[in-house]
C-alpha cells in the first residue's frame, strides 16, 4: 500500500510510563503502516530530561515554534518520591508548564463523544470545550494569616508614587491574599480563544464576575471586548459564529441547559474547577483531549490524562493492562490534521479523520477498554487489553 507522504515534520515528544508504551504501540500499529511519518523526535521521558538537565524540554518547545505543530505524550512531573525513584539531579519543573510558558499558550480541553456512553447531562449532544487561562490569579497569589490590625493594598509605581487602599481593619485574626494578572497575558488568552473558535468554527463564550470584581474581572472583560471588536468581529461574522460575554453564574446555568458544541473560556480557577466538572459529566478522563494554542498560531496536542502510573506498575509485573489509548491516539490525529491543513496535504487530513472514525466505530460496536465498560449502556461489552483494542482499530482501518 502506498503510504501518505508528509512534507514538514511534526515535533514528537515522547513521555513516561504507561503512556510511553501506548505511544510506541500507536505508532507501530496505527501510523507507520499508513503514513510516511516525518517527525523531529524529542525524548521528554524523565530519565532523558534529567540527563539533559531539562534542556530537551526547552528545545522541544522551540521546535514547536519553528514548525508550528507538536504532539506530546504524557510525562511525569517530578515530586519528592520521583526524585528518589529516578535518582534525579533536581526536581525538574512540569514539562507542560515549561512549554506553556515558552509558547505563551492557552489550553483547550474537549471530550471525545461516542454513542453508548451518554453524558450525565441528558441534553449535551456535542462536546463542550473549556479554554482555561493558565496564568496568574490565585495560583500566583501571596497569602497571609494575620492577627488584629489594618490590612492595606500598597502599589509603588516606577516614579516612586504610592497608591494605598484599605482592605480591612481586622478586629480579630483573619486571612489575606494578593493576586495579580497582566494585560499582556489576558490579551494572549483572548487571541488564542478567538483563533481557536475560528479554526474549529464554534461559538465562544467568556465568563467572569465583573459585577463583583469590577477592576479585576472588568479588565478581562474589557480586553476581550476590545480585541474582538478590533481584530476578530469581521472574521466571526464571515464564519457565522458568535462571541459573547456573560457572568459566570449565568454561564453555568446556560452550559447545563445547552446542547454543547461551543468553547467556554474561563479564568484560571474557574477553568480548573469547571474542566473537571465537564470532563466527569462527559464520562472519562481517558476520553479527554487537550491542545495548547499559542497566540501566534502554534499547536501542541496531547491527552488530558497523565502517565497512568498504576497501570504501568502492573504492566511491569507482566500484566497486560487495559489502558485506554483514545486520548493519545486523538492527540496524534489532531496533530496530523493540523499539519496537513497547514501544508495543504489533504491525504493527511483525511487519514486523521478516518483514524478517529475507526476508533469511534470500534467502541460503538462494543469493543472497549475496561474504563469505558463501566460506563457502557449497550449490551455486554467486549472488554479488551490495550493491545487488543489497538489491533481492533488496525483491522477497522484496513477494512476501509
Ligand atoms: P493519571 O495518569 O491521569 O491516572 C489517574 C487514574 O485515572 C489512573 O490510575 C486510572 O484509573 C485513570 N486513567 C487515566 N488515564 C487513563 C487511561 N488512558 N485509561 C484508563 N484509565 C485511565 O493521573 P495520576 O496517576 O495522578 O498521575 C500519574 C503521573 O502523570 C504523575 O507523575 C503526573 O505528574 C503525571 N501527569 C502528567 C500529565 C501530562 O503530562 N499532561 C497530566 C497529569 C498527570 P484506575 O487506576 O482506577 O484504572
Ligand atoms: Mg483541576
Amino acid at each position: 500500500m502506498l503510504k501518505i507522504p508528509m512534507t514538514t515534520p511534526l515535533v514528537e515528544m515522547d513521555g513516561d510510563e504507561m503512556t510511553r508504551i501506548l505511544w510506541k504501540q500507536i505508532k507501530e500499529e496505527l501510523l507507520l503502516p499508513f503514513v510516511d511519518l516525518k517527525t523531529e523526535y524529542y525524548d521528554l521521558g524523565l530519565p532523558h530530561r534529567d540527563e539533559t538537565r531539562d534542556r530537551v524540554t526547552v528545545e522541544a518547545a522551540k521546535a514547536i515554534q519553528k514548525y508550528g505543530v507538536g504532539v506530546k505524550c504524557a510525562t511525569i512531573t517530578p515530586n519528592v518520591q520521583r526524585m528518589s525513584e529516578y535518582q534525579l539531579h533536581e526536581m525538574w519543573k512540569s514539562p507542560n508548564g515549561t512549554i506553556r510558558a515558552i509558547l505563551d499558550g492557552t489550553v483547550f480541553r474537549a471530550p471525545i463523544l461516542v454513542k453508548g456512553i451518554s453524558p450525565v447531562v441528558k441534553n449535551w449532544k456535542k462536546p463542550i470545550t473549556i479554554a482555561r487561562h493558565a496564568y496568574g490569579d490565585v495560583y500566583k497569589g501571596t497569602e497571609l494569616r494575620v492577627p488584629q490590625g489594618k490590612a492595606e493594598l500598597v502599589f509603588t509605581d516606577q516614579g516612586g508614587n504610592v497608591t494605598r487602599k484599605e482592605i480591612y481593619d481586622f478586629e480579630c485574626g483573619g486571612i489575606l491574599t494578593g493576586q495579580y494578572n497582566k494585560d499582556s497575558s489576558i490579551a494572549s488568552f483572548a487571541r488564542a480563544c478567538f483563533n481557536y473558535a475560528l479554526a474549529t468554527r464554534q461559538e465562544l463564550w467568556f465568563s467572569a464576575k465583573d459585577t463583583i470584581a469590577k477592576v479585576y474581572d472588568g479588565t478581562f472583560k474589557a480586553i476581550f471586548e476590545e480585541i474582538y471588536e478590533k481584530e476578530y468581529k469581521a472574521a466571526f461574522e464571515a464564519a457565522g459564529i458568535t462571541y459573547f460575554y456573560t457572568l459566570i453564574d449565568d454561564a453555568v446555568a446556560r452550559v447545563i441547559r445547552s446542547e454543547g458544541g461551543f468553547i467556554w473560556a474561563c479564568k484560571n480557577y474557574d477553568g480548573d474547577v469547571m474542566s473537571d466538572m465537564v470532563s466527569t459529566a462527559f464520562g472519562s478522563l481517558a476520553m479527554m483531549t487537550s491542545v495548547l494554542v499559542s497566540p501566534d498560531g502554534n499547536y501542541e496536542y496531547e491527552a488530558a490524562h497523565g502517565t497512568v502510573t498504576r497501570h504501568y506498575y502492573r504492566y511491569l509485573q507482566g500484566e497486560k493492562p487495559s489502558t485506554n489509548p483514545m486520548a493519545t491516539i486523538f492527540a496524534w490525529t489532531g496533530a496530523l490534521q493540523k499539519r496537513g491543513e497547514l501544508d495543504g496535504n489533504e491525504a493527511l487530513v483525511h487519514f486523521g479523520k478516518k483514524l478517529e472514525a475507526c476508533c469511534i466505530r470500534v467502541i460503538e460496536s462494543g469493543t472497549m477498554t475496561k474504563d469505558l465498560a463501566a460506563l457502557w449502556e449497550g449490551e455486554k461489552p467486549n472488554i479488551v487489553t490495550t493491545e487488543g483494542f489497538i489491533s481492533a482499530i488496525r483491522k477497522e482501518l484496513e477494512r476501509q
